[in-house]
Formats: C-alpha cells, sequence, structure tokens
C-alpha cells in the first residue's frame, strides 16, 4: 500500500483568490497552484503573512493557469526562498510572462501612489513583490503538453488536460505513489461548453480525491450573452454615451472582440469606435492567433481583416498619453480597459471620468469577487473609492453573464459527470460559501458521491478509500 499523502486547502477554499494546494507525500511538499488573494481587505491581507509551510521545503510548483489568483502568488514565493520547478503548460507560460510582470508593475505603482498621496496606513507603503522577484519567478518554469504525464517529485507525476477557460488553462491530474498510484485530480478553473473560442473542458476518468471549483456553483449563465450584448450596446448608443467594459486582458478581451464583432457583421449594431486600454490585451490577443491547437478558430480566421477577434473599428492603446487622450471623447464608444474586478489599472481612470455621467455603461462582462470595486458597482453602490476619492456612480451598471469564463452550475455536472467511477471524496473550492454550499449539495443528490465543501487550512488524507464521516 501506499504510504498516506495529505492534501492541505491554503487559498481559495471559502473564497474564489488565492488556490494553493499544499500536497505531502513521504517528505516531499509540492504545491498545486500559487494565487494571490484579492478582492476583500482580509483577504488581500493574507498575501503579506508567513505561509503555513517553508517556501524553502516546497520542491515543485504545479500551476493549473495563469490567472493571478492562481499564479500571483510565486514571486513571493520565491522572494521568500522557493528555488524549485514551476510546472504549466506551454501557453500558461508565456501568459504569466505577461501577467507576472504587470501584477509586480501595478503593486509597485500602487505603493509609489499611496506614498505620494499620503493615503496608505502604511509608511512606507511597500509593493508585495517586484519586477526583480519576477524574473527569478519566471527563470524556474518548466512546460509540459496536455496529455503528457511528467515528474513532479518524489513519486508524484502530474498530466495536463485541457479545462477551456482561458489560453493554456488545464486540469492537474496527479498520480501519487510508484505502485498502483493514487489519483489526486484538481479541476482548475473549468471553462465553457459554448465558448466561440477555446475548446470545450475534457473529461478525466477517474479520481479517488477531487477537487472541483464552484465559481458559479449556484448559477445559470445566460443562454445567450449576443443578444443581450446587442441590447446594452444600442441602449448606449441610444443614451450617446461611453461603454466602459473592465476586463480581464486573458480571455475577456479576445471573446468580447468575437461578440461584438459578430454583431457589426450582423448589422445588430452600429460600428463604434473600440478601445483596447491595454498593451497586454494586445499582446494576449496575438497569443491567442500563436496556439491554435487550443481553440475551434482556424488559422485563416484570425488573419487580416478577417480576424474574427478584431472588430471594425478597433484602436489599441498603447501608452498613458493615449489613453488619456480618450478622456474629452463625448460620443459613442466601447472601451475595454483592465483590470477586470475594477482592483486596479486603466480602467480606474475611464470610470472616475465617466461613473458621474448618466449617460455612461459600466458592461460587466464577468465574476466579480467579494470586496473589489466591481462587485460593489454590480450591487448598485452610489459611489465608488478611486485613487482616494469618492466618486458618484449615476452611470448604468449592466452584468452580461454568459460572457464569463467560467462553467455553471449544469456545465459544472457536465464535467463531473465525465468521471468513470466516483471519487472517494469530493471537495469543493474555488466559490464563495453559497455557491460552494450549492453545487456540493446538487452532486450529493445527482451523483451521490461523498462531497462537501473545503474548510480553510484544514489537512485532509489523500487516499482510496477515505473515510467519510457523515
Ligand atoms: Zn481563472
Amino acid at each position: 500500500m501506499a504510504a498516506a499523502a495529505t492534501l492541505q486547502f491554503l487559498g481559495a477554499a471559502g473564497t474564489v483568490t488565492g488556490s494553493k494546494y499544499l500536497v505531502r507525500h513521504r517528505g516531499q511538499q509540492i504545491l498545486l497552484d500559487c494565487g494571490l488573494f484579492q478582492g476583500l481587505k482580509e483577504l488581500r491581507l493574507r498575501n503579506w503573512f508567513d505561509p503555513a509551510f517553508n517556501p524553502r521545503e516546497i520542491a515543485a510548483v504545479v500551476l493549473s493557469h495563469a490567472h493571478l489568483d492562481h499564479s500571483g502568488y510565486l514571486p513571493l514565493l520565491v522572494k521568500r526562498g522557493f528555488r524549485g520547478k514551476i510546472h504549466c503548460t506551454a501557453a500558461t507560460a508565456e501568459l504569466i510572462e505577461v501577467l507576472l510582470p504587470d501584477s509586480a508593475k501595478i503593486q509597485e505603482e500602487d505603493a509609489e501612489r499611496a506614498n505620494r498621496d499620503g493615503y496608505s496606513k502604511h509608511h512606507p507603503a511597500l509593493p508585495l513583490y517586484d519586477g526583480k522577484d519576477v524574473k527569478e519567478a519566471l527563470r524556474l518554469v518548466e512546460t509540459h503538453p496536455f496529455g503528457k504525464s511528467f515528474d513532479v517529485a518524489g513519486e508524484m507525476r502530474a498530466e495536463y488536460r485541457p479545462a477551456g477557460h482561458i489560453l493554456g488553462a488545464a486540469s492537474i491530474d496527479l498520480a501519487i505513489g510508484k505502485r498502483d498510484p493514487v489519483r489526486l485530480v484538481f479541476s482548475g478553473d473549468v471553462g465553457r461548453y459554448v465558448s466561440p473560442i477555446l475548446r470545450d473542458p475534457a473529461p478525466v476518468p477517474e479520481a479517488d480525491v477531487l477537487l472541483v471549483e464552484s465559481t458559479y456553483g449556484d448559477r445559470l449563465h445566460m443562454p445567450d450573452p449576443l443578444t443581450a450584448l446587442e441590447r446594452v450596446i444600442n441602449e448606449a448608443v441610444h443614451r450617446g454615451g461611453a461603454i466602459i467594459v473592465p476586463a480581464f486582458a486573458v480571455g475577456r478581451t479576445q471573446e468580447l472582440l468575437w461578440h461584438i464583432r459578430k454583431l457589426e457583421d450582423e448589422s445588430r449594431i452600429p460600428i463604434l469606435p473600440v478601445y483596447i486600454d491595454s498593451p497586454m490585451a494586445v499582446e494576449i490577443t496575438d497569443m491567442y492567433c500563436r496556439h491554435t491547437g487550443e481553440h475551434n478558430l482556424a488559422l485563416t480566421q484570425l488573419a487580416g481583416d478577417d480576424c474574427r477577434i478584431r472588430t471594425h473599428r478597433q484602436v489599441m492603446i498603447h501608452t498613458v498619453v493615449e489613453s488619456k487622450a480618450l478622456n474629452p471623447l463625448d460620443e459613442p464608444m466601447i472601451v475595454i480597459a483592465g483590470s477586470g474586478m475594477v482592483t486596479g489599472g486603466r480602467v480606474l481612470h475611464h470610470l472616475a471620468r465617466r461613473l458621474p455621467d448618466p449617460r455612461t455603461t459600466v458592461l460587466i462582462p464577468g465574476y466579480q469577487a467579494e470586496g473589489t470595486r466591481g462587485r460593489q458597482l454590480e450591487e448598485g453602490a452610489k459611489s465608488i473609492h478611486i485613487h482616494g476619492r469618492d466618486v458618484p456612480v449615476n452611470a448604468q451598471v449592466v452584468r452580461v453573464e454568459g460572457l464569463s469564463g467560467h462553467a455553471d452550475q449544469r456545465e459544472l455536472l457536465r464535467w463531473l459527470s465525465g468521471f468513470q467511477r466516483p471519487p472517494a471524496a469530493c471537495y469543493v473550492v474555488h466559490g464563495e460559501p453559497p455557491a460552494a454550499e450549492a453545487l456540493s449539495k446538487l452532486v450529493a443528490e445527482e451523483l451521490d458521491w461523498h462531497v462537501r465543501p473545503a474548510r480553510d487550512g484544514e489537512i485532509v488524507d489523500v487516499v482510496k478509500n477515505a473515510e467519510w464521516p457523515s
């Protein structure tokens, strides 16, 4: 019998950020994901605490995908002494080469601004990590194709399976032990089955212990985001105001462009200027064009004027000066800018300028975590705090849910139905408590599995026949 392995939930248990799972087996320790806590202040503060392990003793990190809530703690791990390998897919490696330096830059700029304007409670305000830490981290990256298992540490081997969601995103299939290994599977973030760009999430045949995400574990997406998007855009044009879209540079931006282009081609909306105010989004759209193996678009649909992830009057904004030049424009237009949950980035300037104007529309295309300005807007806040001052919200705020990169409740169940036998234990992670509980209940009812939400900080056994206390 294989020596018992254990698993500890160190983030994304009861929340959607800070994804971090510590696996211990025969003196070896590895992390599945290494994400940053985002959103609520009490969560963000956790990034500053000493972790529950010694980073020097971690042999390797296996990343599911590039989003910062799954990868953004890596530079800090390295700053604190980690020297092992960082495993990921090729597209994830390319993405974190862009996302991690950007994360460091945002933190350095925020600290700088807080010091300059004196609105930080800390003196001096410090960034969590800087560009140097990011460089060190990127040096440790090792890439792997989907479907080919690789050594992680000791008797642990992993294999990536496509999860949809964003470019490079994977479920992690970890085999622990030499003979008759125990299978620990982490879903990663599961994508949608109707994404216009990415392929469907792939099924995983079996798991002894399964971690499944539950971001939308209690919700169903709108069947047709195109119609909703069409209505929102036409109403905004009618009012004569701008549409501001806070969007992640990875995934959301590309799918939005695809949808807007389709509406333009079908003459369902007027052709508006679409400003992509994110050099990162520009770079990442290029990556989508290179990694054709991961999506449904043919190369011919990605080239020249025919490119489906480009609108007819698209303008790429590179510099801050160009970004500020949008401020005086007073006409219907679409501005797509990060960050996706309005926690930082250039979207803040656009919102500070346009939220007081009742003609403005804020279009929310993706999940907004608790404690973010995006969530406050979504919940109808009368004013939000930007760069040390309160900005009144007179704009219309609309959520178009079908544009999300996450599977909804039914789609999660569809992914779970791909397992050929029930796992001995299934833990629901990466969801706020109501979502995690709703999914857990549904899986218990429909699939009759041993399932419950994971508890933050708890340690569970990774064995073939888990005791399941009722
Ligand atoms: Zn994600």
